[in-house]
This record gives C-alpha cells, structure tokens and sequence, in this order.
C-alpha cells in the first residue's frame, strides 16, 4: 500500500480509502449482507487500507452499522473512521447531536477521526449558516467526540470556492475522475483546496462503476496500449497522478474488487503517467463523452421513489445499451442481456409487491420529488422519459437523444 499526506492534518493515510456505500448485498431486494461486508471490509485493512468511509444514508442506515460490527476485534485503532451528517435530514440545530450520538453508537465507537457534512450545496450550506453547524462541530471536536471537520460536496466551482473560504477545512471530499475533470468542483476546485493546505478525498473515482466497463472502442485502446491495465486501473492511477489527492475513495462491494484495488494502489505514485499514457486516458474520455447518456452515478440518493421507479437501474440499463452499440457478437449479446435486465423490472402496481422499488421507467408519475435529491443535477423525470421511448416504445436510441 502507498500513502499519502492528509493536507493539514498531516496523518498518513493509505491511498486507497474504504467507502462503505456499496457493501455486498444479497436476494431479490439487495439485502446488506453483513458477514461477507464484515469479510472484505476486514481484508481491505489487512492489506493496508487505513481509511474508512460512510454516511447516514448507506444501505438505508445499515451501512454505519455494519461498520461499527466489522472495526471491532482490534480494526477500530487501525483506520482513520469517517462518516457524515445528514444534511437533508437536518430541520434544527438540535439535529446536530441527535445524529452524531446515533452515528457513534451505530459506529460502537466514542469518536471519529473526521466528520463531514454531507453533500453540501447551496441549499445544504445555508442550513449550516442558519443553524450554525459549523459551531456544533467544534463544540463536538473540544469534546473529543470527532477530530476534524470538513465536508463532501456537489455543486457548481463558485459555490465551491464560497465554501472553501468560508471556514478553515480539514479535509473535502469531492466527485473526479476522468471524466468529470470540468464538472461540479473539478480541477480547478481539486487546486484551490490543496492550496489552502485542505486534504482532498475523492469520491466516484469509477463514476459509479461506469468506468468499469467501457464501450468497445476504448476497450480496444486499452488492449493496445503499451501498458496493460484494467479499466478500473486506469480511472484510479488517473487520480493518484495528480499531487493535489490525499486520498481515492472506492465503494467496494466484493472480495476481488478490494484484491485489485489495492494492487492498483500498491503501485500508484504522483505524476507516474507518462505523456502517452495521459494520451490514452484523453482519447478514451471522448468515446465516453460521445456515449453516455444519464451522468448517473448510482449513488441511489433519489431512492426510494414513491412510486417505485427503481432510478438508478433504468439509468444503468440505457447507459449499457448505449456504451455498447457496436455490430460485434459480444455486443449485439450485451444489449440483449440489458433488454432482459429492463423486462425483469416491474411493470404495473401489482408486480410491484414483489419487486419493491423495482419499477420501471413507465411508472413515473412525473412527482418530481427525487429531483432535488440528485446531486447531478439529472432532470429524473424528463430522462426517464427517454429510458421508456426507447426500452418500451422502441424508439431509435439516437433519435430520442439527438
Ligand atoms: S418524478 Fe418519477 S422517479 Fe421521481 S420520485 Fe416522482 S415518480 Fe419517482
Ligand atoms: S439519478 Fe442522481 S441521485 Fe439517483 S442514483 Fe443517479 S446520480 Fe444518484
């Protein structure tokens, strides 16, 4: 394992951080399941991760709980331990300590390394000045009850910037990859940070598992490339290049994914790409650029949907049809398998009993209640719209996103 300087606080934390947000679930309604979150969260520490991450809102509250379960037996003293406070879910400053005594006892833990308000925005940052949060947190800090306070983030680079100032940070956590270097803080944001000596975590290094699996054409420049590496290598050693990272955050969700990330962060190291290879890196992000159709990162932050939309799922599905839309066998069997994968989601009220939180994209009411919920900005309605034109009525993929 490689480690990295943490901004101001100066700890050394590993580069590769555990984000608890995509534990290993199991059965039809995608049950935690906590003896093998327990296994692989464990093994991750093992092999040298020394951060771990969560959020209130993780598995419907389970996340944080699961964690506490897995630091015990000696794990708690050897990470840092990072979870958030849910800012959707603050109404007044009593909030504040409400959550963070629940947190801690979810966590079985008297304190925690660093605490963040999570997701913060226009809106989320005016709750911290209106209740004076920012308060709360010291007052928590001199109790010894969190060491370092910061905050996760999705907004525009002003607001960023606004944020950044407004307080001596600890520590930020901010959504980069390769292909979100011009969105929401960016690269500029990721500069300003390290600037004002502020540690900066990243989170969605793999845009929600989207980078994972490329189109076929990028495939192939992989395969090509004088370097081999998986798509998931790529996308994580393009954030350890970069000086101004202290930390990669990945929501592992199985045993292999926690092996070979951390092989990945065995050999990671700042500005350890060469010309060619930022080349490829470049080339690959506009044939994802071309392709994608839902920025949706699958953070499920929109979920549930009153109604049963199974969000992130319809999103996922029209996203693989259309990274995979070449005449090749393996392709034309992908998009049949994306085909059965929208048929196997509920289609009416009554399929709905078993598949709760399934549905289609015909099922939106068009409410527009997730809409503030997304953190990409994503007009959830009007895109499902286009999920149905093309998955139920048939439409041509490219005619309904021209
Ligand atoms: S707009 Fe559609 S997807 Fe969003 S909450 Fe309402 S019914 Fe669900
Ligand atoms: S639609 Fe938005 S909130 Fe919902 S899973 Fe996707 S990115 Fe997250």
């Amino acid at each position: 394992m490689q480690y990295r300087k943490m901004g101001k606080l100066g700890w050394d934390v590993s580069a590769l951080g555990f984000g608890a947000m995509r534990l290993p679930t199991k059965g039809i309604l995608k049950r935690l399941d906590e003896e093998e979150a327990i296994r692989i969260i464990r093994r991750g520490i093992d092999l040298g991760i020394n951060y771990v991450d969560t959020a209130w809102p993780y598995h419907m509250g389970n996340s944080e709980k699961v964690l506490g379960k897995a630091l015990q037996d000696g794990y708690r003293e050897k990470v840092k331990l990072v979870t958030k406070l849910p800012m959707f879910l603050v109404r007044k400053a009593d909030d504040f300590e409400k959550f963070l005594k629940s947190q801690l006892e979810s966590l079985q833990t008297d304190h925690v390394d660093l605490y963040l308000f999570h997701s913060l925005n226009k809106t989320y940052f005016n709750v911290v000045k209106k209740f004076n949060l920012i308060e709360k947190m010291e007052h928590a800090k001199a109790a010894g009850k969190i060491n370092a306070i910061g905050f996760s983030f999705h907004d525009s680079l002003p607001k960023f910037k606004e944020i950044i100032d407004y307080y001596e940070w600890d520590a930020c956590q901010i959504q980069y990859n390769y292909m979100d270097t011009a969105i929401q803080a960016n690269q500029e944001g990721l500069a300003y940070a390290h600037s004002k000596d502020i540690a900066v975590i990243i989170m969605e290094p793999v845009k929600g598992g989207m980078l994972a699996n490329p189109p076929r054409e990028a495939l192939d420049i992989m395969n090509n490339a004088p370097i081999h590496r998986s798509p998931v290598d790529w996308a994580l050693q393009f954030i350890w290049n970069q000086p101004e990272v202290s930390i990669v955050l990945s929501g592992m969700g199985n045993m292999k994914m926690v092996e070979e990330n951390c092989a990945s962060a065995d050999k990671s190291g700042v500005k350890s790409l060469s010309e060619e290879e930022n080349q490829i890196l470049t080339q690959i992000t506009q044939i994802y650029r071309e392709k994608i159709r839902v920025p949706c990162t699958a953070c499920r932050y929109c979920m549930p949907c009153p109604f049963g939309v199974n969000i992130p799922e319809n999103f996922a599905t029209i996203n693989a049809i259309s990274l995979n839309d070449s005449k090749a066998p393996m392709d034309r069997l992908l998009r049949f398998q994306q085909k059965n994968r929208y048929r196997s989601l509920a289609k009416n009220k009554a399929q709905l009993v078993k598949k709760p939180n399934m549905g289609r994209s015909s099922l939106c009411t068009k409410c527009g209640a997730c809409i503030p919920k997304c953190p990409q900005e994503i007009n959830i309605p009007e895109e499902l719209t286009k999920v149905m034109a093309v998955m139920e009525k048939h439409q041509s993929i490219d005619d309904v996103y021209q």
